[in-house]
């Protein structure tokens, strides 16, 4: 609980909210959404810098080369954009529109979903599949890395002191990819047991890229690096995905709760990155 916050900042722009939380007179935190500001375990917190005022963090737009979406840009918006097309925007839309509920969509932002990484974030797995890359700012300064960095370090240890993530970078795959999201779930509202975002490029049938990343049923996002080795190089067929899917869990630590048990997932696991596969491959070739 916020039991010290006696300040709440509302700045306009990036650096007037990387000024705010340079200070250090107060403890400050950043919050964006706001939807998981009860699970933060610290109750040292005096000052809140909040960045759903910053307007040039809310946006989606696109280059020849890359989807560019505000780091405080709402999952709704990404769900409903009619601008996101191609094989990056079909799978940033799926994913984004199965999280939570509407009402949590309009607030939970592109950033929050990455930064605040938890075990049923749904965007993470797909932003680890499109390889995408996050720009981060400390005021006017800037810099780009790998989704995968700061997902392996985690955000709140990656970024500096008043850096804030400004803007996540999606590359942009053109034909022959072709790419997959499904998220198996209690029911629709309920948090992810998997989410399992899957991308493959083939060129006259043979698989030449293949990136197949998992959330849910594991602790933090993944990529079953097993199957996508299992794959790259090999002509697409039912069979060949058979096998690949075999392998699935290999190298990962299954999660378990009162939802279901880690042998039980492990079996939807396979199954779930079959269909996908095939899915993402059909779509590949078209
Ligand atoms: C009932 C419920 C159900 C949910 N269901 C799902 C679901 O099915 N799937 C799913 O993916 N998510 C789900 N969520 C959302 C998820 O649990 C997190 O609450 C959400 O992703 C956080 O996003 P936010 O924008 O609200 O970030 P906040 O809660 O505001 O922030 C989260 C963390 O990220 C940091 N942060 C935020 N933005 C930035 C930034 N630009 N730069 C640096 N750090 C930043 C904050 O400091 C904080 O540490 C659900 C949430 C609730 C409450």
């Amino acid at each position: 609980m916020l039991k010290k916050l006696t300040r709440f900042y509302h700045p306009k722009t990036i650096e007037e909210a990387c000024l705010h939380l340079g200070n250090k007179e107060h403890k400050t935190a950043l919050i964006a959404g706001g939807t998981s500001e009860v699970l933060r375990n610290d109750n040292n917190i005096e000052a809140l810098v909040d960045l759903s005022k910053i307007k040039e963090l809310c946006y989606i737009r696109q280059d020849s080369a890359y989807i560019h979406i505000g780091a405080g840009t709402p999952v709704q918006d990404i769900y409903k954009s009619k601008d996101l097309k191609g094989p990056s925007g079909e799978l940033l839309k799926a994913a984004a529109g199965k999280i939570g509920s509407t009402l949590l969509r309009n607030s939970i932002t592109a950033a929050g979903n990455l930064a605040g990484l938890f075990p049923w974030s749904d965007l993470p797995p797909v932003y680890m599949a499109l390889n995408a890359e996050v720009v981060c700012r400390k005021g006017k300064p800037k810099r780009t890395v790998p989704v995968q960095r700061l997902i392996d370090t985690r955000a709140d240890k990656f970024l500096a002191e008043a850096e804030i993530i400004s803007e996540i970078m999606i590359p942009i795959y053109g034909k022959g990819t072709g790419v997959h999201f499904a998220k198996f779930a209690k029911t629709s509202n309920d948090y992810a047991m998997i989410s399992l975002a899957i991308r493959l490029t083939q060129k006259s049938g043979v698989i030449e890229q293949a990136r197949v990343a998992v959330n849910a049923i594991t602790a933090t996002p993944t990529r079953c690096l097993e199957v996508e080795n299992a794959l790259i190089g090999k002509k697409g067929s039912a069979e060949l995905f058979a096998e690949a899917a075999n392998k699935a869990s290999a190298g990962l630590t299954i999660r378990r709760d009162f939802r279901a048990s880690s042998d039980y997932r492990k079996e939807v696991l396979g199954v779930m990155v079959r269909r996908g596969l095939q899915e993402a491959f059909d779509k590949a070739k078209k």
